[in-house]
């Protein structure tokens, strides 16, 4: 035969060359489904920054409330005590006001820590929106890069299985067919192994002298018989 295995080498040196083109045909989308999410995650972080504001203004603003309401009672509680007929009232109502104004006064504390809060938050929107830009532009660059990989590699792929084409129609149908079920089942593209030193280069597994006078004798394919690599001598 003599022609076989050598037409083998090379398809398989296109092989190897057609599997990396289609891992980098799939790190593509991987790249970009990694920063959309990164993208999304830190539009969530945005969005969940702006509500605890709201909901610290909110607290804010009900404190406030609180605080008004109970100015204008004690406002009232004051007119009522130029009405007042007897001591006891008197003294009731004057009680009355003291513990409002108590209230008002721990109130008054409250919202000024609440206004902090609110404070310490709006300061940090500055750094989660230029998080967010920065996030966003990371994004558009590799989108693009990404983009324009592919389109490159594609083009690359398209050229190199047409050459793939052309060598495999010059391959013993029989060869061919069993190079392509071997190939299927191997992750590196190497459907073949070298032989050096009577060991199979793809497995490590020695081969043996009769093995060896097979392949030299060349006129069919022989496979290793650990990691079924169609087995060649330089
Ligand atoms: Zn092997």
């Amino acid at each position: 035969m003599g022609s076989g295995i050598d037409k083998l080498k090379e398809l398989q040196a296109i092989d190897v060359e057609v599997r990396r083109y289609e891992l980098l045909l799939k790190r593509g989308p991987e790249r970009l489904a990694e920063v959309n999410h990164a993208s999304a995650a830190a539009k969530q972080r945005e969005a969940a920054h702006r509500l605890a504001i709201r909901e610290a203004q909110k607290e804010v603003d009900r404190k406030e409330l609180d605080l008004r309401t109970r100015e204008a009672e004690i406002e009232k509680l004051n007119v009522q005590l130029n009405t007042i007929k007897t001591n006891k009232e008197y003294s009731l109502i004057k009680l009355k006001i003291e513990g409002l104004k108590a209230d008002n006064s721990l109130l008054e504390e409250e919202i000024l820590d609440a206004i902090g809060k609110v404070d310490a938050l709006k300061a940090d929107t500055v750094r989660i929106d230029s998080e967010l830009a920065a996030i966003d532009a990371e994004r558009t660059r590799i989108t693009a890069e990404v983009e324009k990989e592919m389109s490159g590699v594609r083009g690359k792929l398209a050229l190199v299985k047409e050459a793939r084409a052309k060598v495999a129609a010059g391959v013993r149908p029989d060869f061919l067919d069993k190079y392509e079920r071997i190939l299927k089942g191997k992750d590196d593209a190497r459907a073949l192994a070298v032989v050096r030193d009577q060991t199979c280069h793809g497995c490590d597994m020695s081969v043996t002298t009769h093995e060896l006078t097979l392949i030299m004798k060349d006129t069919d394919l022989v496979l290793c018989r650990s990691c079924s690599r169609i087995l060649y001598l330089e």
